[in-house]
């Protein structure tokens, strides 16, 4: 704390990364990247790259990555936006389009840095219960709001909303903003990009940290009605304009253009993740329907800082959430098969879990 600080900023609690360990003996389940490494295109188009062209200011609008994104997903450019990673994408949104005086609705369970974004931005936000089973229920979201945001499939669950509800969520709410964080949707989640065109209340972000291997570049993106998108505009140029550097642009082109490869690395996960989910169960771990790149379980017996620091001694890091009605659980990123294995053989090797096959 020091007096320079601003007055909003000394009651700021800031979001919490998982840890990046310094050491690399580590097995590292913890915040969701990807196990295999980019498209071997993405490694060509970096090599290859001249740097002589770094003495000059990047392309302030990516136009290269929009083209090839736009194509990817059938929109045009003006429905695309890009940013320093989807977090980024994300606080522009905030700044954008959330600061109402009516609250913004989010659920209570979701992806944290959503409240830290509210109290950078001194928005106001109200958060509905999920139902029993841990799934969002958009039905409760019928109040008066300055916004809905909401992942899908959610975070840290893992669990997907159908696309049919977040349709009839549009059509009740056509004056707000529904913001779907689509992080997660390439591990068997339904993307609501196809409702663009319909609903121009409806804004959807993606990122390359997950599902492309592209964590270390920082690439997010959002789609949406290009009013839309001219308002993320209006915000990043007096901002930033600059957020993606040419190696970031260089290397999400490479990765959008190799389509195979991409999905080759999905379905691996989604087996992996399948796999796994079997293995805990016999283990007696309560797990909850995931469509994302980790699995969120408890097991009835043991707690879930208990099994953190179990895994954590023996080179596991998992993630584990110090919150009431959440500190049960650990949300498990899905590995190798291999990591995954000796994830399974190691808890096997718990004494309250010996014995169990
Ligand atoms: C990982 C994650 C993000 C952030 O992605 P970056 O592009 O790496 O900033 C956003 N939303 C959710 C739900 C995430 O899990």
């Amino acid at each position: 704390m020091s007096k320079f600080w601003s007055p909003a900023i000394q009651s700021l609690v800031p979001y919490t990364p998982g840890e990046q360990p310094k050491v690399l003996d580590l097995i590292k389940l913890n915040t969701n990247e990807n196990p295999y490494p980019p498209s071997p295109a993405v490694n060509e188009a970096l090599c290859s790259f001249a740097i002589e062209r770094l003495r000059l200011y990047p392309d302030p609008d990516s136009s290269q990555l929009k083209q090839a994104l736009a194509q990817y997903h059938q929109l045009s450019e003006d429905q695309v936006f890009l940013g320093n990673g989807s977090d980024e994408v994300l606080a522009l949104a905030f700044m954008a389009f959330f600061r109402q005086s009516k609250p913004l609705l989010m659920p209570a369970v979701t992806y944290s840095f959503y409240q830290v974004y509210c109290d950078l931005f001194q928005i106001q936000f109200r958060c509905e219960p999920l139902a029993d089973d841990f799934s969002i229920d958009l039905s409760r979201y019928s109040e008066q709001n300055g916004g809905i945001i909401f992942a899908n499939p959610n975070a840290p669950t893992g669990i997907p909303v159908p696309l049919t509800e977040i349709e009839a969520l549009l059509q009740r709410n056509r004056d707000s903003l529904v913001l779907v964080d689509e992080a997660y949707v390439d591990f068997g989640g339904e993307s609501a990009i196809g409702l663009i065109d319909r609903y121009p209340n409806l804004l959807v972000t993606h990122t390359f940290s997950k599902s492309r291997s592209l964590a270390g570049l920082r690439i997010g993106a959002a789609f949406g009605h290009p009013e839309l998108i001219a308002g993320l505009e209006r915000v990043k140029n007096s901002f930033n304009s600059y957020p993606l550097d040419m190696l970031a642009v260089t290397a999400a082109v490479a990765s959008v253009q190799d389509d195979a490869y991409f999905r080759d690395i999905c379905q691996r996960i989604i087996s992996t993740r399948e796999s796994t989910v079997c293995a805990l169960k016999q283990l007696g771990f309560d797990v909850l329907p995931s469509a994302s790149n980790f699995v969120f379980v408890r097991h009835p017996s043991i707690t879930g800082s208990d099994l953190m620091q179990f895994l954590r001694e023996r080179k596991l890091l998992v993630r584990h959430f110090n919150r009431p009605g959440l500190d049960a659980f650990l949300r498990i990123t899905i590995g190798t098969d291999a990591e995954m294995q000796t994830l399974i053989d190691t808890l096997h090797s718990h004494p309250q879990l010996a014995g169990n096959h």
